[in-house]
């Protein structure tokens, strides 16, 4: 896959800025940049120029000069794709862009295909693929945590560890291998109750991370959070007051109608997703418009779920309705009660409600608030917050955000669990050895020691031009 071209794109996001950077990379980045880099001082030729210097100049076409510059070199193979690289920085306007890719391109260049950059640094071997993936995640990054998450992908991660259980399992695989050629004389030479006790730790290694995976998904997505109750409960005032109070983003999913706009705060650096608002963020909203159906289809999907309850409401009815959706939530889903319109009831009663509650369930934390009168609001999206965040704060945590890793991390504790099947019941060396390479297969593929073209392609096709 690696070839001799160099390649050539803008890095910097579509549109207008004060600058951007073009970029140039393979064997003649150098010299198709010196052929139509004019340097400002006489006498200066870049390719006799050391790496990592930058050159103020113009890029000319003939005798007409496009745009006033500094170019950036940088050497194989001490740059981001291994390859010699340079990066011209040009004003901002986009047919200054334009025209110096083009003229670029005209001098020997080819264009970039999305993710060829980093395609290029795998291949040169500056970063496994786990990592690559981590950078186009890092773009991608819409919050504090799914950058953290990202950032720590791409410094190695996980793929690391992995790496290291890998080599273990390989010198085992080498061992077992000679037992095979061996056969004839009956001999062992990799130690049964070590491989049994390196596949077992690589067992909980790939289950932990399994699990992470579920809560790496929610990071990467932002957490769902679903806001249900009677009608008339104070739904979309409450929504309402915390797309305004937070920093609401609101996003908007491609080719869908006005029905699944997403309102999307940001607490403490994680992203949480009002699911289904459509219809709430607009008073007019009624008991027709969401019906009960509606309301459990939206805690199906929720990870939070706020259940809201009138504070004036009788205790019986209150219990009756949050017992109504706990027996409808999953273990992995938090309830939160949200005592609302507190300003028309009096203290000892909120604290009479909040004491039932406790008792009746244990593990579903209330809270009394007034949407209408912005009470205790702040001390909800704390809440919000500290549900999530202990996981994301602990640094050792390593999360799989990926899917195609979760699918090869599944596919080796399967393996993995043959082959500790294997070596209980005592099953032929050859059996052993081949749920040992495919162990080894499925590892390789997350951190890109097995790649098929058809994985790379699916892999840098998602970034974008010019990374
Ligand atoms: P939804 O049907 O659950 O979305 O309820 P709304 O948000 O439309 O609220 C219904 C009514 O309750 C409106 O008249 C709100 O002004 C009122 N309301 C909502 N929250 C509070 C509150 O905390 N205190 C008081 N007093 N009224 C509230």
């Amino acid at each position: 896959m690696i070839n001799d071209t160099t390649i050539a794109a803008i890095a910097t996001p579509a549109g207008v800025g004060a600058i951007a950077i073009i970029r140039l990379s393979g064997k003649q980045a150098i010299s198709i940049c010196e052929k139509v880099f004019q340097p400002k001082k006489k006498g200066i030729i870049l390719s006799q120029q050391k790496p990592y210097t930058i050159h103020f100049g113009s890029i000319v076409e003939g005798k007409k000069a496009i745009d006033e510059v500094l170019v950036s070199l940088f050497k194989s193979p001490h740059s981001y794709t291994g390859e010699d690289t340079v990066e011209i920085s040009c004003h901002g306007s986009i047919v200054i862009q334009q025209e110096i890719l083009e003229l670029l391109i005209r001098n020997g260049a080819v264009h970039a295909q999305p993710g060829e950059f980093t395609l290029r640094a795998f291949l040169n071997g500056k970063m496994d693929l786990s990592q690559a993936e981590g950078v186009a995640d890092l773009i991608a990054a819409n919050s504090e945590a799914s950058r953290r998450v990202a950032m720590d992908q791409m410094r190695g991660g996980f793929s690391t560890e992995l790496k290291l259980l890998r080599d273990k399992l390989l010198h085992f695989i080498s061992l077992i291998e000679l037992e095979l050629d061996f056969s004839e004389e009956d001999v062992e030479f990799a130690d049964r109750s070590q491989l049994k006790e390196l596949i077992n730790s690589m067992l909980d290694q790939t289950t932990k991370l399994m699990e992470s995976f579920k809560f790496g998904n929610v990071i990467k997505q932002g957490v769902p959070v679903a806001i249900v109750g009677k009608p008339n409960v104070g739904k979309s005032t409450l929504l309402n007051r915390i797309l305004n109070e937070e920093k609401a983003i609101v996003s908007e999913i491609a080719g869908t109608t006005r029905d699944s706009i997403e309102d999307t705060i940001s607490i403490k650096g994680v992203n949480f997703r009002f699911i289904d608002t459509a219809g709430l963020r607009h008073t007019t909203d009624t008991i027709e418009s969401i019906g009960i159906e509606r309301a459990y289809q939206k805690i199906a999907k929720a990870r939070i779920v706020l259940v809201m309850l009138d504070a004036k409401d009788p205790i019986e009815e209150l219990v009756n309705q949050i017992e109504n959706i706990a027996k409808s939530a999953t273990n992995n889903q938090q309830l939160i009660a949200l005592l609302n319109k507190a300003d028309m009831v009096d203290k000892e009663r909120i604290e009479q409600v909040k004491q039932t509650l406790k008792i009746q369930y244990p593990k579903i934390d209330s809270v009394e608030i007034s949407a209408k009168h912005n009470q205790n609001i702040d001390r909800l999206t704390e809440m919000l917050a500290v549900s999530i965040i202990p996981a994301t704060d602990n640094v050792n945590t390593v999360i799989v955000t990926n899917a195609r890793h979760y699918e090869s991390l599944y596919n080796a504790k399967e393996s993995l669990e043959r082959a500790i099947n294997a070596l209980d019941r005592n099953i032929p060396t050859d059996l052993l050895a081949m749920d040992i390479r495919q162990v080894l297969h499925y590892i390789g593929e997350i951190t890109g020691q097995i790649t098929t073209d058809e994985i790379l392609g699916s892999i840098f096709s998602k970034f974008c031009i010019g990374k």
